[in-house]
């Protein structure tokens, strides 16, 4: 969700920002634009792709050393060429640009009106932006003065970026709630919403923390709180190579990310589980066991893709460590009054580590006392940094909106997690435990056989990509799956779906069936297996369409469905990591046979850092 590139040094600034705003598309956005600081300040902004920008700027002065870009993912204003970022200030003086929302920007706008400013946009952004104009006037201070004395007024969250004229080497930024990253090189820094912007450059980078405000010249980089103490810089390495922000001569990221997973699967199993010694390696759950194995409740706390992580987490947990366990949507748990005891531990999941909801639901658990254990992926993000403990996931940059490999990354913490804890709390059995670190083992070699010939889910998606809504249905561990296929293909083919659990649907959904629905059942071999034959048999008894994920060797599914995606056979705790890959894989070819922009769907952001 809105992406911010900033550079000062001495090369030519556009051509580093365009490049930077194009590594951040992946976000999600409607909008770009660049500010261009030299002896003048040229602003460019364009509704639309960055392509579209690159091209109104064509044959125009792009001749700068100091430059700021811009993603807009809108909240206030529609996408227009007006309401893009970045913003000037009335005087022409100031340039900014904004990623969150500012709560109170209604009444500081009245203000300012009664003052005799004047609107351009409908943001948030020009408001915040001329109210700090009007204090550096009004107190005859520093553009850094006056943006420090704004942000103690506003409230929300914000990371800005602003450049002002009489200042042609320097951007100040600051953050509360959004993340910013800069890079530091060689008489040179780079600033950017996250580090793929930066990785070419330079692995030296500084986490921006929230209430701090950066002063950043080419050969300089000063951090202040907002009360202009001076801080020191934390410098960290990257751990990230280029290649993993590239395509790799696949069409698009989500497909590369798709077929990443037997290697991001295995990169995050490696040096923590080993199946011959009968070990897992966990430093954040080791360094906490009793916390772990003590808790009276855990509270698994996500959004989108990762909830449905936690619910899978919920049936693992509840199974193989006997805790009972509540997944909750960041975005309720924080606006409810959640009751948290001692005692109760916090598992939050997110990719981004920035999701804005399941920050300030983390921070509020925090508050009264929650144990925090953060499954996160983007190293150094702020729920990472603000958890108790934790694991990351290890699965590399993820650039496709639609989350896949993450996911993946994601069930496999949450499965060592559960085995671990199971295993020191004496709730499995040495045979069970020894068995499922074996299983868990091998999944990144099925995940690889499942991906050996996609022609058959290609064939599938060609033939149900007019269908208006699906059903997914799955039971037991299966049910967050067909959750979790129903969302993809929301997203990547902007078809309706829904998913359920397979019994529920005769409550309801089974109204929904004729011979146009196409109905996915995931149906590999567990415990329920019989039952969802029956639920088969009923939706083939009301001419449903059938597309079942059945476990390789089986021969009852293929007699009665439509169509067949086949999975190799994995212990039931552990085969949601292998059934959800066809369905990965059957929204994107749906995306394309509808020649739909499959990384970028609309409307959708890769990580939602406003509420
Ligand atoms: N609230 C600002 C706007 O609507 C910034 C949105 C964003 O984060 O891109 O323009």
């Amino acid at each position: 969700m809105c992406g911010i590139v900033g550079y000062t040094g001495p090369r030519e600034a556009y051509p580093i920002i365009l490049k930077g705003l194009k590594r951040l598309e992946y976000r999600g956005y409607d909008s770009s634009g660049v500010a261009l600081l030299n002896a003048d300040l040229k602003v460019y902004k364009k509704k639309g792709k960055v392509a579209e920008l690159e091209e109104s700027v064509v044959g125009k002065d792009v001749h700068a050393f100091t430059g700021i870009g811009h993603t807009r993912w809108a909240t206030h204003g529609e996408p227009s060429d007006r309401n893009a970022h970045p913003h000037r200030s009335k005087s022409g003086n100031l340039a900014m640009i904004h990623n969150g929302i500012i709560e109170n920007y209604a009444s500081i706008k009245q203000d300012l009106q009664k003052k005799g400013y004047e609107f351009k946009s409908d943001t948030d952004t020009e408001v915040l932006l001329n109210f700090i104009e009007d204090i550096k006037e009004n107190n005859n201070c520093t553009t850094e003065q006056a943006l420090r004395i704004a942000l103690k007024r506003v409230v929300g969250a914000y990371c800005v970026l602003l450049i002002d004229k009489d200042d042609p080497e320097t951007i100040i930024a600051a953050r509360k709630g959004s993340p910013l990253v800069i890079g530091i090189g060689k008489g040179e820094h780079f600033l950017a919403s996250d580090a793929s912007p930066i990785i070419e450059y330079t692995k030296e980078v500084v986490y921006v923390n929230d209430y701090e405000i950066a002063i950043v010249k080419p050969d300089e980089l000063i951090l202040k709180n907002l009360g202009n103490e001076k801080q020191t810089p934390f410098i960290q390495k990257l751990d990230m190579e280029l290649a993993a922000i590239e395509k790799g001569g696949y069409d698009h990221f989500m497909l590369k990310e798709i077929f990443d997973q037997p290697g991001s699967i295995f990169d995050c199993l490696r040096g923590r589980l080993n199946a011959d010694a009968g070990t897992i390696t966990m430093s954040g759950v080791e360094n906490h066991l009793p916390s772990l194995i003590n808790a009276q409740r855990i509270v698994m706390v996500a959004c989108g893709t990762s909830w449905h992580a936690g619910l899978l987490a919920e049936y693992l947990f509840e199974d193989i460590c006997r805790i009972p366990v509540e997944v909750e949507y960041a975005s309720e748990f924080r606006y409810r009054n959640p009751v948290i005891n001692k005692g109760d531990v916090i598992i939050a999941i997110s990719q981004s580590g920035e999701t804005a909801d399941t920050l300030v639901a983390l921070e509020n658990a925090k508050e009264k006392g929650a144990f925090i254990f953060g499954v996160v992926n983007a190293v150094g993000s702020s729920i990472a940094r603000m958890s108790n403990a934790g694991a990351y996931t290890h699965a590399g940059p993820e650039i496709g909106v639609a989350s896949t490999k993450a996911f993946t990354g994601q069930l496999a913490v949450l499965a060592m997690m559960a085995f671990k804890i199971g295993y020191a709390k004496g709730t499995i059995d040495e045979k069970r435990y020894q068995h499922l670190l074996t299983e868990l083992w091998n999944i990144p070699d099925k995940v690889a056989q499942i991906l050996e010939d996609t022609s058959n889910i290609q064939a599938i998606a060609e033939k149900y990509k007019d269908a208006a809504d699906f059903l997914y249905l799955g039971r037991g561990y299966n049910f967050p799956v067909a959750l979790e296929g129903a969302l993809k293909l929301k997203e990547i083919s902007y078809i309706h779906a829904e998913g359920y659990p397979a019994a529920e649907m005769k409550h309801g959904p089974i109204a929904l069936v004729d011979e146009n629905l196409p109905v996915v059942f995931v149906a590999t071999k567990d415990k329920y297996y019989e039952k969802i034959v029956s639920n088969v048999q009923e939706i083939k008894a009301r001419k449903g369409k059938v597309i079942a994920v059945a476990t390789e060797g089986d021969t009852v599914i293929p007699g009665m469905a439509d169509d067949v995606m086949y999975v190799p056979d994995a212990d039931e705790a552990l085969a949601p990591l292998l059934s959800v890959i066809p369905l990965q894989l059957l929204s994107y070819y749906i995306g394309i046979a509808k020649g739909l922009d499959v990384d970028k769907p609309r409307n959708l952001a890769k990580s939602v850092t406003v509420e």
